[in-house]
Parts: C-alpha cells; structure tokens; sequence
C-alpha cells in the first residue's frame, strides 16, 4: 500500500515536471513574439495561441472516468492558476480524486460568479477514432482529443479567460471563482456533490456560475443559427417495474402471468406517453428560434402552445427529439428481465425506466400520473434514483451580459434559454440559490455534437479561438467596473 502510494507520487511528480516544461515551452513562445518588435500580437491573439496549447496539453491527461484519476488533471489546471499568481487550493474527494479552486478577488461591489468545469471525460476506444484520443493533436486545423468540447475544452475557455482578466489589470466588481470538478459524468458524488456538501461556504458569496449545458447550434454549412444558454436540465428519474404471480408450466398459459400484466403496463406507458407541457424558457425558446426555420415551423414554433395541442402538427414536431423532449416529461423503458427456461412461467417479470422529468414537476406526481396509466395496481413501482433540478431565471445581468456580447460577435443570431434534456452539474448549485448557465459559445453541428460522448471528438482551432473571445468578453462585462 505504502510502496504503491509512493510509486503514485513519484509517478505524479515526473508528470508535473513534463507539464512544467510544456507550461513554460508556451509561455516562452507567447512572451518572445510580444517581445519582438517585428511582430505585433494583440493580448487576445497571444491568449487564444496560449489557450490552444494549454488545451493540447490538457488532452494529452487521461481522465476517463471511471476510474478517473482526475488528480493529474487538477495537478495541471492549478500548475497553471499557480503560475500565472494565483492562489490554487486542490481538495481530494477520493483516491486519484481531485477539485481545484481559485479566486481572483475583486471589489466585492457585486456577488461572485463561479466557473465550474468537470475534470473527467468518458471512455474512448482508441481503435475506433481516426487519432489518439489522448493524443492532444492537431490534424487539419482541428484539435483531437476526448473532452475537446466536453468538457476540457470549455474548461479551457474558462480559465485563459481568468487569466486574461487578472492580467488586463482592470478593477473588477466581483471575484471569479473557478472550480474544476471530477466524476461529473458518473453522478458527480466524487466531484460535484462532494463540493457543495463539503466547502460550500467558498462559494457561498456567488450569484451566478457557467457551466457546460448549451451551444452555438450551427448547420452543416458552418452557419450559426442559435445561441443556446441552458437555465435549466431535466430532472432524472429511474424507476423499476416489478410484476409478480404464480409460476407454472408453460404449456398451460395463465393470462395473468407476471409477464404478461409487465407487459401489458409497458404497453399502456409507450401508446400513452405523457401529455407536452410548455415551460415558459421552452416557450421563449422556441419563439426566438422560429424566424430562422422555414414554414410550417415557422408558424408553428411562433406559438407552440397551440402548436402541440394539434395532434399531427405536434408529431411532427416531435420527430426532432431534442426540441420533443424539452416539450414533455419522457419515459424510455431499458431494461428488461423475466424467465430463465423457455417452458416455465417466471413468478417475476422487471423492467427499469429512464424517466425525465421537466424542471417543477414532483417525484411523487410523476409516479402517481404512471400508476394511472398502467392501470395495474399490482405492478410495484420502485425508485432507482432520482436528480431533481430547478430552472435558473433569464432575466438576469447575467443572461443580458451573454445576450449582448453574443449580439455584437453574431449579429442576427438569435440568443434563446434553454432546457436540456441530459443533466450536468448545475444542479447542485441551483440547489444552493446560484442562478446556474450552460453556456459554452462554441459552433457545434451535429456531426461534432455526435463525437462528444461519440468517437473522434475534436473542435476547430478557429472555432476555439472565437469560443474564448465571446467567453472573455462575457466575463469582463459581467466584472469590469464600469
Ligand atoms: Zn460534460
């Protein structure tokens, strides 16, 4: 235990020196071309080149979780806080396990607001891409690697964009905390949980926090034609399905056979899914977005609260499943289990739901609405797990900072709220009163949006460096005193 722990040091130690020697290879390189008369580089051109190879190096940190290790993740994230002065704490939330935390203090004339990124990424099989997932390359004017958008290269967008307001100089209002996380994409206990449960008073002064959620949702062409800001997930809701009865032979049917009355239930659950229910950001959202859709949706998006009470209207509508699943909670049934002999009647048939359900709606609400339309009180309903979230308001000076910033970078775009129908970790600090975004403004089709949890994740260096020019711009409108 001893040997392996120091084995683990030494290891940790040999990787600090490499990424000191790459910290200081691109500091080197940033501060020659500043030096050198001959070529002009403006602060925001020698921030994107430095944010480019900063994420390059962080790629090149294996942090799938599981298992993890994001303490190597974390060891360089507070290597660079460190050297560029500022005052780095890392909290271990388990083995391998690690937080950063880091303050660039203001006045303190207005609240905080907290830059929360995740550590760790999901796993990549090497054979299945077209470069190393860890490799941190850039092939084609892209950079490769798991995490490029989800989420290492929005970290990166975070912190060079702390570092450019701490070096600008310029008097802030409030302090800007950045808080890198592990284990978000197993739940968070390790990570995000942990955080709250164990130093929320370090971030107990915060107003606002941007996180990972939403994206510039760009077409095929390259053409952007929305800015998503996420205010709020759907809340995550795992149920079983128990049905039992009496076994017996095969050969002689019974018509309540605990498989038949599961069965019988999920069917009712699939032809009876549950009625839409338009939250007022999903209204916004849809009515900000249809001028830039052509008819019917046009028409239809203007006012979908008509639009979804028009059955074959709304099933159109629906064959988007992400516009339909912010639109209604869902039920997908997964798992299934029942029998062990083809000729024995099982006593027990189960089946697992993923359920999601809409920011405000209640658990046991929920539950009560399924039993109805099961119509069998003998199938026990069981919960598996449950995540609730609440929506962030977007008539904030926040929402209004990225309002205006992203209108000057991308005039015409329309900016729109948004809920996500997959979870992250906003809403752990939802839960504490800090209004919470998803807000990422990288240009995303649908081809890299498939590669984030997908194989051959990557991001365009121009897209990147764009992405950092929004963010920082973002964050001194919210902190510059004026
Ligand atoms: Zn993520």
């Amino acid at each position: 235990m001893a040997r392996e722990r120091f084995a683990q040091r030494r290891l940790l130690g040999a990787l600090t020196l490499a990424l000191s020697l790459s910290v200081t290879v691109f500091q080197f390189n940033s501060a020659a071309i500043a030096e050198d008369g001959k070529i002009s580089q403006s602060p925001l051109a020698a921030a994107q080149s430095e944010a480019v190879s900063l994420l390059k190096a962080y790629l090149q940190i294996d942090t799938t979780n599981p298992p993890g290790n994001e303490s190597k993740g974390a060891e360089f994230l507070a290597k660079v806080l460190k050297d560029n002065g500022l005052e780095a704490q890392i909290f271990e939330t388990g083995p391998g396990r690690s937080c950063v935390y880091a303050r660039l203090k203001g006045s303190g004339k207005k609240k905080a607001i907290v830059l929360l990124n995740h550590i760790d990424v999901v796993p990549a099989r090497a054979e299945d891409w077209k470069n190393p997932p860890f490799g941190g390359l850039e092939v084609d004017g892209e950079i490769w690697g798991r995490g490029a958008i989800d989420m290492k290269g929005i970290a990166i967008t975070q912190l060079e964009s702390l570092l450019m307001l701490k070096r600008s100089g310029k008097k802030l209002d409030r302090d800007v905390i950045f808080l890198a996380t592990p284990d978000e994409e197993v739940g968070g206990n390790f990570g995000a949980n942990w955080f709250v449960k164990n130093h929320a008073d370090l971030i107990k002064d915060a107003e606002f926090l941007f996180n990972e959620g939403a994206f510039i949702d760009t077409a095929d062409d390259g053409k952007a034609r929305y800015s998503g800001v996420a205010v709020s997930e759907k809340s995550v809701l795992w149920l079983s399905l128990t049905a039992r009865g009496d076994a017996g032979h095969a050969s002689m049917p019974m018509r309540d056979s605990s498989v038949n009355r599961l069965l019988q239930s999920l069917n009712k659950i699939v032809e009876n899914p549950p009625k839409p229910t338009v939250l007022a950001p999903v209204r916004e959202y849809f009515k900000r977005i249809s001028p830039t859709v052509g008819e019917p949706y046009r028409s239809a998006f203007a006012d979908i609260d008509e639009s979804v009470k028009k059955p074959e209207l709304y099933e159109d509508i629906k064959k988007d499943k992400f516009k339909s699943a912010m639109l209604a909670n869902t039920i997908s049934p997964t798992v299934l289990k029942a029998g062990y002999k083809t000729n024995v009647i099982p006593a027990e048939a189960y089946a697992e739901l993923d359920c999601r359900i809409l920011p405000g709606v209640d658990k046991d609400t929920f539950i009560n609405s399924l039993k109805e339309t099961m119509k069998d009180s003998s199938v026990e309903v069981g919960v598996l797990d449950w995540v609730h979230t609440d929506a962030s308001p977007y008539d904030t000076t926040c929402f209004e900072a990225i309002s205006k910033v992203l209108g000057k970078n991308l005039p015409g775009v329309p900016v729109v709220p948004m809920v996500m129908p997959w979870f992250t970790d906003s809403h752990w600090f939802r839960d504490l009163g800090i209004a919470s975004y998803g807000f990422a403004p990288f240009k995303i089709d649908q081809d890299h949006l498939a590669s984030m949890h997908g194989k051959d994740e990557r991001i365009q260096v121009g897209n990147f460096n764009d992405a950092l020019k929004i963010f920082s711009e973002v964050l001194e409108e919210l902190c510059v005193a004026k």
